[in-house]
C-alpha cells in the first residue's frame, strides 16, 4: 500500500506518520526532511535551497522529484511508501503517478488532514522535535515527558523555518498550491479528509480505520 498525506504545515503529517508507520510497517518518505538533511549535510544542493525553504517557498520540482525517484525505484520500498508532503503542487500530483507507474505501483489511500491556521500557529511555535530519536512535541499539546532519556530537554531542537512569520508563509504557499491537489484526488476517488483538530489518537484511530478498509481491498 502507498498513502499519500497532505496537509498545511503544522497539520500533524509527521506525528501521524510516525503512527502509520509503527502500525502498518510503511516506510515515511518526508521530502521536507529529505531537503532538510541536505542542508545540514551542507551538500551543493542543501546550499542552494537553504534559503528557498527558510522563506517558506517551495524548491523546484525537480529538486524534489529526484530524490522520491529515488525510494520509488528502490524494492525495499516498493507498496510502502507514505508520501509526506509530496505532492504540493498539481504538476508534482501528476509527476507523482507517472513515477509510481513507471515502477509498477499506485496510490492506495490520500489522507488530508484540514486545520485552521490559528491551531496552525499556536502548532508551529509550540513544536520541537528530539534529535536523536525524531519523535515530534509541541510545549503546549504534547509535551516531551520530563526525566525522559532520549527526548530529554536539551535533544529538542526546533526546525528553524518553525517561526510565525515563516510558517504564516508556508501556509499561505501550501493554500495558493493545494486546490488543484484535491481535485485532482477527489476525481481519482482516493481522497479522504480527516480532521486534525481532534486529539492525536482520536485521529491515529480515524486514520487506521480508513487504512484498514483499504487493506480489505488489496
Ligand atoms: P515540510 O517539512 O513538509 O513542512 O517542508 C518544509 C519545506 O521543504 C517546505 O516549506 C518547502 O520549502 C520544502 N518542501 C518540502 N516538500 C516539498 C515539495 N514537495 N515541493 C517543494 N518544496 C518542498
Amino acid at each position: 500500500m502507498n498513502l499519500v498525506i497532505f496537509g498545511p504545515p503544522g497539520a500533524g503529517k509527521g506525528t501521524q506518520s510516525n503512527f502509520i508507520v509503527k502500525n502498518y510497517n510503511l516506510y515515511q518518505l518526508s521530502t521536507g526532511e529529505l531537503l532538510r538533511n541536505e542542508i545540514k549535510n551542507k551538500t551543493k544542493l542543501g546550499i542552494e535551497i537553504f534559503s528557498i525553504m527558510n522563506s517558506g517557498n517551495l524548491v523546484s520540482d525537480e529538486i524534489v522529484s529526484d530524490l522520491i525517484e529515488k525510494f520509488i525505484s528502490n524494492d525495499t520500498y516498493k507498496d510502502r511508501l507514505i508520501f509526506d508532503g509530496y505532492p504540493r503542487n498539481k504538476s508534482q500530483a501528476e509527476n507523482l503517478n507517472y513515477l509510481l507507474k513507471k515502477y509498477n505501483q499506485k496510490i492506495d489511500l490520500v489522507l488530508k488532514l484540514s486545520v485552521s491556521l490559528d491551531s496552525i500557529k499556536k502548532r508551529i511555535s509550540g513544536r520541537s522535535v528530539c534529535s536523536i530519536c525524531g519523535k515530534i512535541y509541541n510545549e503546549y499539546f504534547n509535551p516531551a515527558p520530563i526525566n525522559a532519556e532520549c527526548c530529554a530537554s536539551k535533544f529538542l531542537q526546533k526546525r528553524s523555518d518553525d517561526t510565525l512569520e515563516i510558517g504564516v508563509k508556508r501556509y499561505q504557499t501550501y493554500e495558493k498550491n493545494i486546490a488543484p491537489v484535491i481535485d485532482f484526488y477527489k476525481q481519482s476517488n482516493l481522497l479522504k479528509v480527516v480532521n486534525g483538530e481532534t486529539s492525536i489518537s482520536d485521529i491515529n484511530s480515524e486514520i487506521g480505520a480508513l487504512i484498514e478498509v483499504v487493506k480489505g481491498w488489496l
